[in-house]
């Protein structure tokens, strides 16, 4: 019997920090678009709703293990 397999969050390649983070969503648009978008922004409004790509520095990402950490505190 093989183990299950723990589906992987999805993610936007070239998106930096982002693509690492817990807050993010990825959206797909009826043309098959993808964007990316910040769920922390409901939150906290100082963040935008969609960030400009990649991102490189954010207070408030959260790596998706429940060890997480903020790189900027
Ligand atoms: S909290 Fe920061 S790193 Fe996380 S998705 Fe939002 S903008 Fe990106």
């Amino acid at each position: 019997m093989t183990a299950p397999v723990k589906p992987t969050p999805e993610t936007l390649p070239g998106s930096g920090l982002c693509g690492a983070c817990k807050h993010r969503r990825i959206i797909t648009s009826a043309k098959g678009s993808k964007f990316l978008m910040c769920k922390y922004h409901s939150v906290d409004a100082r963040y935008s709703k969609y960030p400009a790509l990649p991102m490189w520095q954010c207070a408030a990402f959260e790596g998706e293990s429940t060890n997480s950490t903020n790189l900027h505190e």
